[in-house]
């Protein structure tokens, strides 16, 4: 197993059909206490319960420092250690660039990009005094060929600031045995679209994926757990693409 005797914080785990749960579920399986933090503390629980005993949910909103340093006390509190952060939670929105209003920006910004510091904050510390972690970070494919698909300019721009952040803590934490890097997904078959996402939209996107499908949570789960383990041990600051060859640069 590739997590044998390792931990893991996830946030934004517990919406049934998302990428932080189905990552959770596969590092469980791979040996590790999963630790979930979701805005919904309730489905959290119950999520944390669903992949196995031992695991742990607990309700944080990552935009939220103290929550995230909370967090942080009760993980470490009933792991000792963590080994691995991911920083998954995200929300998105399907608005032009004049729609966007001040609260839209400041939402859509706080959750996917402060969302990252504020949590990333939470667990350094502890990284840097064991001399050893793996942080990985979600961006998308949205940040890197200016939108398109489904989230707004507000959500490319997050997404975009989600890679500086990650490179410029790839580079600072390195020499503290700190690997942290990001995943840019294309379009994932989730619940985040909230229903906006039609059918038709779907055949026009697939026109463009030369592996002809979207992607499922697993496929970026899969990519999370490469990061995760021992595998990756010397890849630090890198970005990996999940998107079917929807942007092949
Ligand atoms: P999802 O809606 O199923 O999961 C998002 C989770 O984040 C939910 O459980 C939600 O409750 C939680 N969350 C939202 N705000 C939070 C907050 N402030 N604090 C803590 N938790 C919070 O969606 P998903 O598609 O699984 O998205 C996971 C991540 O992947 C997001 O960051 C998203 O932007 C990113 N992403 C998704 C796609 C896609 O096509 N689905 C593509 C690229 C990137």
């Amino acid at each position: 197993m590739l997590l044998s005797g390792k931990t893991a914080v996830i946030s934004g785990a517990a919406s049934r059909r998302g990428i932080g749960l189905a990552t959770a579920r596969l590092f469980a399986a791979e040996g590790a206490r999963v630790a979930i933090l979701d805005i919904d503390g309730a489905a959290a629980r119950e999520a944390a319960a669903a992949i196995g005993d031992g695991h742990l949910g607990i309700g944080c909103d990552v935009v939220d420092r103290a929550a995230c340093d909370e967090a942080a006390g009760r993980v470490l509190a009933a792991f000792g250690q963590v080994d691995v952060l991911v920083n998954n939670a995200g929300i998105t929105q399907p608005l032009k660039l004049m729609e966007i209003g001040a609260a839209d920006w400041e939402r859509l910004i706080d959750v996917n990009l402060r969302g990252v510091f504020s949590l990333s904050q939470a667990f350094v510390p502890h990284m840097r005094e064991r001399g050893a972690g793996s942080i990985a970070c979600m961006s998308s494919v949205s940040a890197q060929r200016g939108g398109g698909i489904f989230g707004g300019p507000h959500y490319s721009a997050a997404k975009a600031g989600v890679l500086g952040l990650a490179k410029a803590m790839a580079r600072e934490l390195g020499p503290d045995g700190i690997r942290v890097n990001c995943v840019t997904p294309g379009l994932i078959q989730t619940d985040i679209t909230g229903g906006k996402l039609t059918e038709t939209m779907k055949a026009e996107i697939i026109k463009g994926i030369p592996l002809c499908r979207l992607g499922t949570a697993e496929d970026v789960a899969r990519i999370y757990l490469f990061l995760a383990s021992d595998l990756s041990a010397y890849v630090t600051g890198a970005v990996i693409d999940v998107n079917g060859g929807m942007l092949i640069h």
